[in-house]
C-alpha cells in the first residue's frame, strides 16, 4: 500500500486517517502541530507521541518536502525559488519583502489554460494541478528558508509571512478543490494559522467559482480585470468570451465579502491598450456599487509580446480619475524584474 503523505490532509482528514488505524482522534492534532514547523520530517522526534505510534506512523506516512532547486535574488530584495516536483515539472514562487513584512506569491498549477496573451505563464500552456502539498509545500520550504536565513534555532521565534496571495503561476479557481483544502490546512490554529485575511486568491474570472470560494474560506478575492469593455478583454483574455464582464461584475458583486473587507480588482496597464481616460471613466462606471479597491500594475514587459507599459504621467491620470471617483487605486512597483519575478513573468519551464 501507498503510504499516506501527511501534508496533503487537512486537520479533519487527519482525524479520519488516524481513526482508521486505531488511534486516538486527538493524535491528529498532535501530528499536524509537529507537521509544519519549518524543517520537521523525522516522526522519531514526535516527543509527545509514544514510541510505538511514532514506528506505525513511520510505517503508513511519509512527509514530503518542496525542495527548491534555485534561488534568485533581486536587487530588490525579492526571491524567486524554483521548486522541482516530483515528476520533474518546475514551479516559481516568489518572496516579497516589504519593510517589516513578507508577502508569499504562490502557484497552484504548473503553466496555465487560460492563454491571456500578455502573461508568459500562459504561453506555457497547462501541463496539471499542483497537489495540495505541492501548494502548502511551498509556504513550508519558504519558511524553512527564511528561518535559516535568520540563523534561528529551533524553538527560537523566526520571520514570518505575513501575507499570501495566490499570484504565481496557474489559475486557482480552476484547481479548486486542492486549493481550497490547501488554505483550510495554512489556516490551521495547529499548523501556520493564516488568518484568511492574510490570504488573497486572485482569479482571471472563473465565474461559477468565486462566490463559492468565499462561502468555504474567508479569504480576500482578487480580480485581473484589466479592461472595463468587453472588446478590449475579449483581445487580451481568452475567458472573457466565457464569462464576459457583466457576469464577472455580477459575480464580483455577489461574492460573499466579509464585513470591512474589499475586493481587489487588478488592472494591468497597457500602453494604448487600456490606459486612456476614457478607459478609467469607464471603469468607475462599472464598478459601480461593488466593494473594492483597485491596484494598478504597470505592465511588466517581456520580449515575447509586443505589449508597452504606459508612461508614468499616463499611469497617474488614469490613477487621478480613479481616485476622484472615490476609488482606493494603489500602483502597485514592480519587484523582482530583474529576476523575472514579477507578475506575469513566472514561466519555469520555457528556458
Ligand atoms: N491566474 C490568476 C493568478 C495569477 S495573478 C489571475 O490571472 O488572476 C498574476 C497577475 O499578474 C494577474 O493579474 C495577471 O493578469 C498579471 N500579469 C500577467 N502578466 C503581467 C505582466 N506582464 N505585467 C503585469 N501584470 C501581469
Ligand atoms: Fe493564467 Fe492568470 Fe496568466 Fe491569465 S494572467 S494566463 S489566468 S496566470
Amino acid at each position: 500500500m501507498e503510504k499516506m503523505d501527511l501534508k496533503s490532509l487537512t486537520l479533519a482528514e487527519m482525524t479520519q486517517w488516524v481513526s482508521e488505524l486505531g488511534l486516538k482522534p486527538f493524535r491528529a492534532g498532535q501530528i499536524f502541530a509537529w507537521l509544519y514547523r519549518p524543517g520537521f520530517d523525522d516522526f522519531a522526534r514526535m516527543t509527545d507521541i509514544a514510541k510505538h505510534v511514532r514506528a506505525l506512523l513511520a510505517e503508513k506516512a511519509t512527509i514530503s518536502r518542496l525542495e527548491a532547486v534555485k534561488e534568485e535574488r533581486s536587487t530588490d530584495g525579492t526571491v524567486k525559488f524554483a521548486f522541482r516536483l516530483a515528476d520533474g515539472h518546475l514551479i516559481e514562487s516568489v518572496l516579497i519583502p516589504e519593510e517589516d513584512r513578507h508577502t508569499l506569491c504562490v502557484s497552484s498549477q504548473v503553466g496555465c489554460a487560460m492563454g491571456c496573451n500578455f502573461c508568459l505563464t500562459g504561453t506555457m500552456g497547462f501541463k496539471r494541478n499542483l497537489t495540495v502539498a505541492e501548494i502548502v509545500g511551498q509556504v513550508d520550504s519558504t519558511l524553512l528558508w527564511l528561518q535559516r536565513q535568520a540563523g534561528a534555532g529551533e524553538g527560537e521565534t523566526s520571520p514570518r509571512i505575513n501575507n499570501l496571495v495566490f499570484m504565481g503561476m496557474g489559475e486557482p479557481l480552476l484547481n479548486f478543490d486542492n486549493l481550497i483544502r490547501a488554505i483550510q490546512i495554512l489556516m490551521e490554529q495547529r499548523g501556520h494559522d493564516f488568518s484568511g485575511r492574510r490570504i488573497t486568491v486572485s482569479t482571471c474570472g472563473i465565474v461559477p467559482k468565486m462566490k463559492e470560494l468565499g462561502e468555504k474560506v474567508p479569504v480576500n478575492l482578487a480580480v485581473s480585470l484589466h479592461a472595463a469593455d468587453d472588446e478590449t478583454r475579449d483581445l487580451l483574455m481568452p475567458i472573457n468570451r466565457t464569462y464576459p464582464l457583466e457576469e464577472l461584475l455580477r459575480a464580483c458583486r455577489e461574492f460573499p465579502l466579509p464585513p470591512r473587507r474589499r475586493i481587489m480588482i487588478e488592472y494591468a496597464m497597457l500602453k494604448g491598450i487600456n490606459d486612456s481616460a476614457a478607459a478609467a471613466r469607464l471603469l468607475v462606471k462599472k464598478l459601480h456599487g461593488i466593494r473594492c479597491k483597485i491596484n494598478i500594475l504597470p505592465y511588466n514587459e517581456t520580449p515575447s509580446f509586443p505589449y508597452r507599459r504606459p508612461d508614468d504621467e499616463t499611469i497617474e491620470a488614469f490613477r487621478q480619475i480613479l481616485r476622484k471617483a472615490g476609488h482606493t487605486t494603489l500602483l502597485r512597483t514592480s519587484r523582482g524584474a530583474d529576476i523575472s519575478a514579477a507578475c506575469g513573468q513566472l514561466a519555469g519551464e520555457k528556458e
